[in-house]
Protein backbone atom coordinates (compact mmCIF):
# COMPACT_ATOMS: atom_id res chain seq x y z
CA UNK A 1 0.00 0.00 0.00
CA UNK A 2 2.74 2.17 1.21
CA UNK A 3 4.36 1.70 -2.37
CA UNK A 4 0.84 2.47 -3.95
CA UNK A 5 0.89 5.80 -2.51
CA UNK A 6 4.25 6.89 -3.41
CA UNK A 7 3.92 5.91 -6.91
CA UNK A 8 0.97 7.86 -6.93
CA UNK A 9 2.51 10.95 -5.33
CA UNK A 10 4.90 11.34 -8.03
CA UNK A 11 2.77 10.22 -10.88
CA UNK A 12 0.89 13.76 -9.50
CA UNK A 13 3.89 15.85 -10.06
CA UNK A 14 3.89 14.80 -14.07
CA UNK A 15 0.28 14.68 -13.82
CA UNK A 16 -0.59 18.02 -15.04
CA UNK A 17 2.40 18.06 -18.56
CA UNK A 18 1.25 15.02 -19.41
CA UNK A 19 -2.21 16.27 -19.63
CA UNK A 20 -0.63 19.60 -21.36
CA UNK A 21 1.17 17.44 -24.33
CA UNK A 22 -1.91 14.57 -24.65
CA UNK A 23 -3.92 18.05 -25.77
CA UNK A 24 -0.89 19.11 -27.95
CA UNK A 25 -1.09 15.86 -29.30
CA UNK A 26 -4.44 15.39 -29.97
CA UNK A 27 -4.68 18.96 -31.40
CA UNK A 28 -1.46 19.02 -33.56
CA UNK A 29 -2.60 15.12 -34.96
CA UNK A 30 0.19 13.97 -37.81
CA UNK A 31 0.03 10.99 -39.84
CA UNK A 32 2.78 7.83 -39.79
CA UNK A 33 6.22 9.26 -40.11
CA UNK A 34 5.69 12.57 -40.00
CA UNK A 35 5.58 12.67 -36.40
CA UNK A 36 7.94 15.59 -36.49
CA UNK A 37 6.06 18.15 -33.88
CA UNK A 38 5.34 14.70 -31.38
CA UNK A 39 8.92 13.71 -31.24
CA UNK A 40 10.24 16.74 -31.08
CA UNK A 41 7.92 17.05 -27.90
CA UNK A 42 9.10 14.17 -26.30
CA UNK A 43 12.78 14.32 -27.05
CA UNK A 44 12.45 18.30 -25.26
CA UNK A 45 10.77 16.84 -22.36
CA UNK A 46 13.59 14.28 -22.05
CA UNK A 47 16.08 16.27 -22.32
CA UNK A 48 14.47 18.59 -20.00
CA UNK A 49 14.39 16.28 -17.70
CA UNK A 50 17.78 14.96 -17.78
CA UNK A 51 17.67 11.54 -19.72
CA UNK A 52 20.00 10.79 -22.71
CA UNK A 53 18.18 11.09 -25.73
CA UNK A 54 18.95 9.69 -29.19
CA UNK A 55 17.11 10.25 -32.23
CA UNK A 56 16.91 9.41 -35.91
CA UNK A 57 16.71 5.93 -34.86
CA UNK A 58 17.39 2.96 -37.67
CA UNK A 59 16.83 6.12 -40.26
CA UNK A 60 13.76 6.87 -39.08
CA UNK A 61 13.70 10.82 -38.78
CA UNK A 62 10.47 10.69 -36.29
CA UNK A 63 12.13 7.90 -34.01
CA UNK A 64 13.98 8.26 -30.66
CA UNK A 65 15.19 6.76 -27.70
CA UNK A 66 15.03 8.03 -24.07
CA UNK A 67 17.35 5.83 -22.10
CA UNK A 68 18.43 5.92 -18.19
CA UNK A 69 21.08 3.35 -17.53
CA UNK A 70 21.87 2.59 -13.42
CA UNK A 71 25.33 4.08 -12.74
CA UNK A 72 25.56 1.52 -10.07
CA UNK A 73 25.11 -1.73 -10.94
CA UNK A 74 23.93 -3.97 -14.08
CA UNK A 75 20.32 -5.26 -14.24
CA UNK A 76 17.24 -6.27 -16.38
CA UNK A 77 16.20 -3.82 -19.83
CA UNK A 78 13.50 -2.64 -19.82
CA UNK A 79 11.80 -1.26 -23.11
CA UNK A 80 8.61 1.19 -22.85
CA UNK A 81 7.01 1.85 -26.32
CA UNK A 82 5.56 4.84 -27.28
CA UNK A 83 3.58 5.15 -30.54
CA UNK A 84 1.92 9.13 -31.80
CA UNK A 85 0.91 8.67 -35.39
CA UNK A 86 -2.79 9.81 -36.15
CA UNK A 87 -5.46 8.92 -38.84
CA UNK A 88 -6.61 10.45 -42.24
CA UNK A 89 -9.14 12.73 -41.11
CA UNK A 90 -10.04 11.56 -37.93
CA UNK A 91 -6.66 12.58 -35.99
CA UNK A 92 -6.02 10.95 -32.95
CA UNK A 93 -8.77 7.94 -33.54
CA UNK A 94 -6.51 5.42 -32.35
CA UNK A 95 -5.81 7.71 -29.19
CA UNK A 96 -1.92 6.86 -29.91
CA UNK A 97 -1.57 10.71 -27.93
CA UNK A 98 -2.28 9.20 -25.20
CA UNK A 99 -0.87 5.31 -25.77
CA UNK A 100 2.53 6.89 -25.41
CA UNK A 101 2.09 8.97 -22.14
CA UNK A 102 1.55 6.20 -20.78
CA UNK A 103 4.80 4.78 -21.38
CA UNK A 104 6.65 7.89 -20.78
CA UNK A 105 4.74 8.35 -17.50
CA UNK A 106 5.63 4.86 -16.36
CA UNK A 107 9.40 5.81 -17.88
CA UNK A 108 9.57 9.58 -15.22
CA UNK A 109 8.36 7.09 -12.60
CA UNK A 110 10.82 3.99 -12.83
CA UNK A 111 14.18 6.05 -12.99
CA UNK A 112 14.12 5.71 -9.17
CA UNK A 113 13.90 2.19 -8.96
CA UNK A 114 16.49 1.73 -11.89
CA UNK A 115 18.92 3.73 -9.88
CA UNK A 116 18.20 1.86 -6.88
CA UNK A 117 18.42 -1.54 -7.73
CA UNK A 118 20.13 -1.37 -11.18
CA UNK A 119 18.78 -1.91 -14.63
CA UNK A 120 18.38 0.27 -17.48
CA UNK A 121 15.45 1.99 -18.72
CA UNK A 122 14.05 2.91 -22.64
CA UNK A 123 11.19 4.60 -24.02
CA UNK A 124 11.14 3.30 -27.48
CA UNK A 125 9.15 6.28 -29.68
CA UNK A 126 7.97 4.31 -32.48
CA UNK A 127 6.27 6.03 -35.72
CA UNK A 128 3.79 4.52 -37.70
CA UNK A 129 2.18 2.26 -36.34
CA UNK A 130 -1.43 2.51 -38.41
CA UNK A 131 1.05 1.98 -41.81
CA UNK A 132 4.77 1.33 -42.41
CA UNK A 133 5.02 0.36 -38.85
CA UNK A 134 8.39 1.50 -37.38
CA UNK A 135 9.24 -1.57 -34.79
CA UNK A 136 9.50 -4.12 -37.86
CA UNK A 137 12.63 -1.93 -39.14
CA UNK A 138 13.76 -2.01 -35.29
CA UNK A 139 13.09 -5.27 -34.50
CA UNK A 140 15.31 -5.89 -38.20
CA UNK A 141 17.79 -4.12 -36.66
CA UNK A 142 17.94 -5.95 -33.78
CA UNK A 143 17.02 -3.32 -31.08
CA UNK A 144 14.70 -5.53 -29.41
CA UNK A 145 16.97 -8.48 -29.22
CA UNK A 146 18.86 -7.69 -26.10
CA UNK A 147 15.90 -6.58 -24.22
CA UNK A 148 14.53 -8.68 -21.10
CA UNK A 149 10.81 -7.04 -21.51
CA UNK A 150 8.67 -4.89 -23.99
CA UNK A 151 5.86 -3.47 -22.90
CA UNK A 152 2.77 -0.77 -24.25
CA UNK A 153 -1.09 -0.45 -23.47
CA UNK A 154 -3.20 1.09 -25.77
CA UNK A 155 -6.46 2.93 -25.16
CA UNK A 156 -9.77 1.08 -25.67
CA UNK A 157 -13.06 2.21 -25.10
CA UNK A 158 -14.59 0.91 -21.83
CA UNK A 159 -12.85 -1.02 -19.58
CA UNK A 160 -9.16 -2.86 -19.31
CA UNK A 161 -8.25 -5.59 -21.59
CA UNK A 162 -6.24 -8.37 -21.25
CA UNK A 163 -2.76 -8.52 -23.31
CA UNK A 164 -3.63 -11.30 -26.11
CA UNK A 165 -2.71 -12.04 -29.48
CA UNK A 166 -3.31 -10.17 -32.75
CA UNK A 167 -2.78 -10.90 -36.41
CA UNK A 168 -0.51 -11.70 -38.58
CA UNK A 169 -0.99 -9.05 -41.78
CA UNK A 170 0.48 -8.85 -45.12
CA UNK A 171 -0.36 -5.57 -47.39
CA UNK A 172 -0.65 -7.10 -50.58
CA UNK A 173 -0.73 -4.12 -54.22
CA UNK A 174 -1.95 -6.17 -57.41
CA UNK A 175 -1.41 -4.35 -60.27
CA UNK A 176 -2.87 -5.44 -63.64
CA UNK A 177 -1.31 -3.98 -67.05
CA UNK A 178 -4.14 -4.43 -70.21
CA UNK A 179 -4.17 -1.79 -73.36
CA UNK A 180 -5.83 0.87 -74.09
CA UNK A 181 -8.63 1.28 -77.03
CA UNK A 182 -11.86 2.85 -77.42
CA UNK A 183 -14.72 1.18 -75.41
CA UNK A 184 -17.47 2.06 -77.90
CA UNK A 185 -15.52 2.22 -81.24
CA UNK A 186 -13.04 -0.88 -80.96
CA UNK A 187 -12.70 -2.61 -77.38
CA UNK A 188 -12.02 -6.24 -79.16
CA UNK A 189 -8.97 -4.32 -79.68
CA UNK A 190 -8.09 -3.56 -76.14
CA UNK A 191 -7.26 -5.41 -73.11
CA UNK A 192 -9.37 -4.25 -69.93
CA UNK A 193 -7.15 -3.93 -66.71
CA UNK A 194 -9.88 -3.61 -64.72
CA UNK A 195 -11.14 -6.81 -65.79
CA UNK A 196 -8.48 -8.27 -64.06
CA UNK A 197 -9.02 -6.17 -60.87
CA UNK A 198 -12.63 -7.31 -60.73
CA UNK A 199 -11.91 -11.05 -61.42
CA UNK A 200 -9.57 -10.96 -58.43
CA UNK A 201 -12.31 -9.45 -56.13
CA UNK A 202 -14.57 -11.90 -57.73
CA UNK A 203 -12.06 -15.05 -57.08
CA UNK A 204 -11.21 -13.29 -53.64
CA UNK A 205 -14.72 -13.75 -52.40
CA UNK A 206 -15.19 -16.99 -53.14
CA UNK A 207 -12.37 -18.09 -51.19
CA UNK A 208 -13.94 -16.57 -48.11
CA UNK A 209 -15.73 -19.46 -47.60
CA UNK A 210 -12.67 -21.55 -47.70
CA UNK A 211 -11.26 -19.28 -45.08
CA UNK A 212 -10.32 -19.60 -41.36
CA UNK A 213 -13.52 -17.87 -39.58
CA UNK A 214 -11.31 -15.19 -37.61
CA UNK A 215 -9.07 -14.64 -41.19
CA UNK A 216 -9.96 -11.55 -42.75
CA UNK A 217 -9.14 -10.74 -46.93
CA UNK A 218 -9.74 -6.80 -47.32
CA UNK A 219 -9.23 -4.61 -50.22
CA UNK A 220 -9.92 -1.33 -52.27
CA UNK A 221 -9.62 -0.65 -55.96
CA UNK A 222 -6.45 2.00 -55.64
CA UNK A 223 -7.06 2.43 -59.59
CA UNK A 224 -9.70 1.55 -61.65
CA UNK A 225 -8.98 3.32 -64.89
CA UNK A 226 -9.15 7.08 -66.27
CA UNK A 227 -12.67 7.45 -67.81
CA UNK A 228 -15.62 5.17 -68.85
CA UNK A 229 -14.87 5.54 -73.17
CA UNK A 230 -11.09 4.17 -72.57
CA UNK A 231 -10.16 0.68 -72.20
CA UNK A 232 -8.21 0.34 -68.99
CA UNK A 233 -4.48 0.15 -69.24
CA UNK A 234 -3.53 0.00 -66.16
CA UNK A 235 -5.63 -0.46 -63.27
CA UNK A 236 -4.67 -1.61 -58.80
CA UNK A 237 -5.82 -3.26 -55.96
CA UNK A 238 -4.84 -3.06 -52.42
CA UNK A 239 -5.44 -5.64 -50.16
CA UNK A 240 -4.42 -6.74 -46.38
CA UNK A 241 -4.60 -10.63 -45.53
CA UNK A 242 -5.09 -11.24 -41.99
CA UNK A 243 -4.67 -14.84 -39.99
CA UNK A 244 -4.38 -15.54 -36.52
CA UNK A 245 -1.07 -17.11 -36.32
CA UNK A 246 1.33 -16.28 -38.97
CA UNK A 247 1.86 -19.76 -40.67
CA UNK A 248 -2.39 -18.93 -41.47
CA UNK A 249 -1.71 -15.71 -42.66
CA UNK A 250 1.17 -17.34 -45.09
CA UNK A 251 -0.95 -19.93 -46.36
CA UNK A 252 -3.65 -17.64 -47.19
CA UNK A 253 -1.65 -15.07 -48.99
CA UNK A 254 -0.61 -18.15 -50.98
CA UNK A 255 -4.12 -18.37 -52.03
CA UNK A 256 -5.21 -14.86 -52.69
CA UNK A 257 -1.71 -14.47 -54.90
CA UNK A 258 -3.03 -17.15 -56.86
CA UNK A 259 -6.79 -16.00 -57.41
CA UNK A 260 -4.56 -12.69 -58.50
CA UNK A 261 -2.62 -15.27 -61.23
CA UNK A 262 -5.97 -16.62 -62.36
CA UNK A 263 -7.41 -13.22 -62.77
CA UNK A 264 -4.75 -11.81 -65.12
CA UNK A 265 -4.87 -15.14 -66.89
CA UNK A 266 -8.71 -14.83 -67.77
CA UNK A 267 -8.42 -11.24 -68.09
CA UNK A 268 -5.34 -11.24 -70.39
CA UNK A 269 -3.13 -9.14 -68.87
CA UNK A 270 -0.18 -9.01 -66.92
CA UNK A 271 0.17 -8.61 -63.45
CA UNK A 272 2.67 -7.63 -60.60
CA UNK A 273 2.60 -8.18 -57.00
CA UNK A 274 4.47 -6.41 -54.59
CA UNK A 275 3.82 -5.61 -50.74
CA UNK A 276 3.44 -1.90 -50.46
CA UNK A 277 3.55 -1.98 -46.61
CA UNK A 278 5.39 -3.90 -43.90
CA UNK A 279 3.73 -7.34 -43.12
CA UNK A 280 3.06 -7.63 -39.04
CA UNK A 281 3.03 -10.94 -37.46
CA UNK A 282 1.09 -11.81 -34.30
CA UNK A 283 1.08 -11.20 -31.31
CA UNK A 284 2.70 -13.30 -28.44
CA UNK A 285 1.87 -12.18 -25.00
CA UNK A 286 4.08 -13.53 -22.23
CA UNK A 287 1.62 -14.87 -19.79
CA UNK A 288 4.20 -14.64 -16.86
CA UNK A 289 4.56 -10.82 -17.57
CA UNK A 290 1.18 -10.49 -18.51
CA UNK A 291 -0.33 -11.64 -14.99
CA UNK A 292 1.94 -9.70 -13.35
CA UNK A 293 0.59 -6.61 -14.55
CA UNK A 294 -2.92 -7.57 -14.01
CA UNK A 295 -2.09 -8.53 -10.63
CA UNK A 296 -0.94 -4.72 -10.30
CA UNK A 297 -3.94 -3.80 -11.64
CA UNK A 298 -5.95 -5.34 -8.83
CA UNK A 299 -4.13 -4.29 -5.81
CA UNK A 300 -4.69 -0.19 -7.13
CA UNK A 301 -8.69 -1.52 -7.09
CA UNK A 302 -9.11 -2.67 -10.81
CA UNK A 303 -12.03 -5.11 -10.82
CA UNK A 304 -12.48 -6.27 -14.15
CA UNK A 305 -10.08 -7.25 -16.98
CA UNK A 306 -11.92 -8.21 -20.25
CA UNK A 307 -10.76 -11.09 -22.32
CA UNK A 308 -9.91 -9.43 -25.96
CA UNK A 309 -10.34 -10.69 -29.21
CA UNK A 310 -7.13 -10.34 -30.56
CA UNK A 311 -8.78 -8.89 -33.66
CA UNK A 312 -6.56 -6.49 -36.28
CA UNK A 313 -2.67 -6.06 -35.93
CA UNK A 314 -0.01 -4.31 -34.84
CA UNK A 315 3.85 -4.19 -35.50
CA UNK A 316 4.12 -4.79 -31.32
CA UNK A 317 3.16 -8.40 -33.21
CA UNK A 318 7.10 -8.37 -34.16
CA UNK A 319 8.60 -6.98 -31.44
CA UNK A 320 6.65 -10.10 -28.97
CA UNK A 321 8.86 -12.61 -31.20
CA UNK A 322 12.18 -10.54 -30.53
CA UNK A 323 11.39 -10.48 -26.67
CA UNK A 324 8.95 -10.97 -23.61
CA UNK A 325 6.22 -8.46 -24.22
CA UNK A 326 2.48 -7.47 -23.36
CA UNK A 327 -0.13 -5.32 -25.24
CA UNK A 328 -2.77 -4.54 -22.78
CA UNK A 329 -5.59 -1.75 -22.70
CA UNK A 330 -6.48 0.51 -21.09
CA UNK A 331 -10.07 2.53 -20.57
CA UNK A 332 -10.46 5.94 -21.92
CA UNK A 333 -14.35 5.97 -21.94
CA UNK A 334 -17.30 4.94 -19.66
CA UNK A 335 -19.15 3.20 -22.65
CA UNK A 336 -18.23 1.15 -25.09
CA UNK A 337 -16.91 2.95 -28.37
CA UNK A 338 -15.78 2.08 -31.67
CA UNK A 339 -11.73 2.25 -32.20
CA UNK A 340 -10.87 4.53 -35.44
CA UNK A 341 -13.35 6.91 -34.68
CA UNK A 342 -13.87 11.12 -34.17
CA UNK A 343 -15.37 9.69 -30.80
CA UNK A 344 -12.25 7.46 -29.43
CA UNK A 345 -10.31 10.60 -30.59
CA UNK A 346 -12.29 13.11 -28.14
CA UNK A 347 -12.68 10.19 -25.34
CA UNK A 348 -8.70 10.46 -25.34
CA UNK A 349 -8.62 13.68 -23.86
CA UNK A 350 -11.52 13.32 -21.32
CA UNK A 351 -11.10 12.98 -17.86
CA UNK A 352 -12.27 9.16 -17.75
CA UNK A 353 -8.85 8.53 -20.04
CA UNK A 354 -6.43 10.05 -17.18
CA UNK A 355 -7.85 8.11 -14.63
CA UNK A 356 -7.59 4.91 -16.81
CA UNK A 357 -4.01 6.16 -18.00
CA UNK A 358 -2.82 6.73 -14.57
CA UNK A 359 -4.09 2.74 -13.48
CA UNK A 360 -2.08 2.16 -16.43
CA UNK A 361 0.93 4.00 -15.44
CA UNK A 362 0.48 2.41 -11.75
CA UNK A 363 0.39 -1.01 -13.01
CA UNK A 364 3.14 -0.74 -15.26
CA UNK A 365 5.69 0.85 -12.86
CA UNK A 366 4.51 -1.59 -10.25
CA UNK A 367 5.67 -4.29 -12.73
CA UNK A 368 8.75 -2.75 -13.88
CA UNK A 369 9.81 -2.20 -10.49
CA UNK A 370 8.83 -6.31 -9.29
CA UNK A 371 11.02 -7.09 -12.77
CA UNK A 372 14.10 -4.96 -11.40
CA UNK A 373 13.82 -6.38 -8.11
CA UNK A 374 12.72 -10.09 -8.03
CA UNK A 375 15.80 -11.83 -10.44
CA UNK A 376 13.60 -15.30 -10.14
CA UNK A 377 10.48 -13.83 -11.85
CA UNK A 378 12.55 -12.21 -14.97
CA UNK A 379 13.44 -15.83 -15.25
CA UNK A 380 9.86 -17.55 -15.13
CA UNK A 381 9.18 -14.98 -17.84
CA UNK A 382 12.36 -15.54 -20.43
CA UNK A 383 11.70 -19.29 -19.62
CA UNK A 384 8.26 -19.07 -21.08
CA UNK A 385 9.49 -16.92 -23.96
CA UNK A 386 12.46 -19.59 -24.97
CA UNK A 387 10.24 -22.28 -25.26
CA UNK A 388 7.86 -20.28 -27.76
ZN1 LIG B 1 -5.25 1.98 -34.96
ZN1 LIG C 1 -3.69 1.94 -32.20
Amino acid sequence: MELILELKNNLNSYMEDLKEMNEFFYNNPELGNEEYLAKEKYCNYLKKNNFQVEENICGIPTAFIGKYESTKKEGPKIALLAEYDALPEIGHGCGHNILGLTSLGAFLILKKYVEEYGGSLFLIGTPAEETNGAKVTMVENGLFSDMDVAMIVHPSGKGHYRSSTSQAMEALKFKFYGKTAHAAGDPYNGINALDGVLTLFASVNALRQQTLSTSRIHGIISNGGLTPNIIPDYAEAKFYVRANKLKDMEELVKKVKNCAKGAALSSGTKLEIENYEFSFYDMITNKTLSNLYENNLKKIGVEEIFEDEGLGSTDMGNVSHQCPSIHPYFPISSKEITGHSLEFAEASISEKAYEGMEEAILALSMTGIEILKDKELLKNIKEEFNKK
